[in-house]
């Protein structure tokens, strides 16, 4: 970085966030920590592009983690949440809106029967769970290490890969009766998880699980993985929940379930249904999501669920995708992806760029990246350079090498092309 970086100003309203904010960040990998420099602070961003606030531009990769369809500012978005807001910001009573919206997802993901809205990621899938427990009447829920699925108590649960074992708190603060029902298998690991039913197949109330695992870098289920899911959640009577927040109506209309034509029990879904704001959802079928509270007795609520206007943005973002949007989209990322590749070979640089569908990731490690064990190989050191010389040429990827390359429909063949002149650049010099 240049050497008057402490006269920028990006600087400056970092040393005020930390005065009054921990870490001076409100979510912590904006913190740039992992990349071992301070942050950029957002100014404004459209279609692909963001600004600083000392006025640089980038290439965003980060779409706000996948929120951005559309990429920033989408006219239609922008539009439909204005005209929201002057009627209204909140009411706290049903809307018609939201009757449309639920429609929308139950005619788009067919496995949702009924969906409920909520506020963010975390909270559906922390609902599904509580509904899931309350549906079976059973306690224990498997999920996989590497997959992120919000920061509520029982689902921070990581570490300790291998077969069962029982949940090791991943957070300070968690109580260790909090996640001692939670069960960690290594992704894309079927044997691992017959054997968790062959010993406790009774006692699970669910198998939660990104489709796409996209919070440990892009690391693709194996063929079989999720019908395998599927067979052994039917035969022990456990749920099957996909984790839809990213890959929901990102990698298809009916989100990963529809792209690999298997149907979980419950669906949780957020970021690009939101387009850009604090919604979300989780749903499945009609037997179970009549155990909430009022027709049941799993309690769960939110004063701003089904808020207006993230509803309006919500309608707007889901009114404009298409089976052709997510062709287009998938042929840009297939281009990122080759060119990405293209531009590392030959540099001596060990990696691998993963894809699946729209979704891609990079990993500075010479082998296909399967699990989080395998993902923790990888180079991180590496991939900090590769960061730091993208950014400074103008590319934001993620500021951390756990996360995916978020493409939006507003990158273009343009945008592409010279996202991969400059990473062929900055590998040189990393
Ligand atoms: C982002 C994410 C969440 C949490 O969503 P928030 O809106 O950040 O609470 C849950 N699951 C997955 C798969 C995610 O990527």
């Amino acid at each position: 970085m240049p050497s008057h970086d402490e006269d920028r100003l990006g600087n400056s309203i970092f040393k005020r966030a930390s005065q009054v904010i921990p870490g001076g960040v409100n979510s912590p990998v904006r913190a740039f920590a992992s990349v071992g420099r301070e942050p950029i602070v957002a100014e404004r961003a459209e279609g692909a592009y963001l600004w600083d606030s000392d006025g640089r531009r980038y290439i965003d990769y980060i779409q706000s983690w996948g929120a951005s369809i559309f990429g920033h500012a989408h006219p239609p978005v922008a539009e439909a949440i204005a005209a929201a807001a002057t009627r209204g910001t909140s009411f706290g009573l049903l809307t018609e809106a939201e009757v449309r919206l639920a429609e929308l997802l139950c005619d788009a993901v067919p496995s949702l029967d009924e969906v409920r809205l909520v506020s963010s990621g975390t909270e559906a899938t922390m609902s599904a769970v509580r509904l899931a427990r309350g549906f079976t009447g059973r306690d224990l829920i498997v999920k996989f290490d590497g997959c992120y699925h919000g920061h509520s108590d029982a689902l921070l649960a990581a570490a300790g890969s291998g077969v069962a074992t029982l949940g090791i708190s991943g957070s300070a603060g968690v109580p260790a009766g909090a996640v001692s029902s939670t069960v960690v298998l290594p992704y894309n690991d079927i044997d691992a998880v017959d054997e968790i039913f062959v010993r406790h197949g009774s006692e699970i109330a669910a198998v939660i699980v990104e489709p796409v695992a996209a919070n440990m870098g892009l690391v693709p289920p194996e063929p079989g993985f999720l019908s395998r899911l599927r067979a052994v959640t039917n035969a022990h009577e456990a749920l099957l929940i996909f984790d839809e927040v990213i890959t929901g109506f990102r990698m298809a209309l009916g989100g990963a379930q529809a792209y690999y034509s298997v149907a979980p029990d419950l669906t949780t879904l957020g970021k690009v249904i939101g387009g850009g704001l604090p919604l979300a959802a989780f749903g499945g079928r009609a037997e179970i999501m009549e155990c909430l509270a009022p027709s049941g007795d799993v309690y769960q609520a939110g004063t701003l669920s089904g808020n207006p206007v993230a509803t309006a943005a919500s309608l707007a973002v889901l009114g404009d995708l298409s089976a052709e949007t997510y062709q287009m989209l998938e042929g840009r990322v297939e281009l990122l992806a080759a060119g990405l590749a293209n531009a590392l070979e030959g540099t001596g640089l060990e990696f691998t760029v993963q894809q699946e569908g729209t979704l891609a990731g990079i990993f500075f490690l010479n082998e296909p990246v399967r699990n989080y064990e395998d993902a923790k190989r990888a180079d991180s050191a590496m991939y900090s350079r590769f960061f730091g010389e993208m950014l400074s040429r103008g590319v934001l990827l993620a500021p951390s090498p756990f996360e995916a390359i978020f493409v939006s429909l507003a990158h273009g063949r343009d945008e592409i092309e010279r996202t991969c002149d400059i990473a062929a650049a900055a590998a040189s010099t990393t």
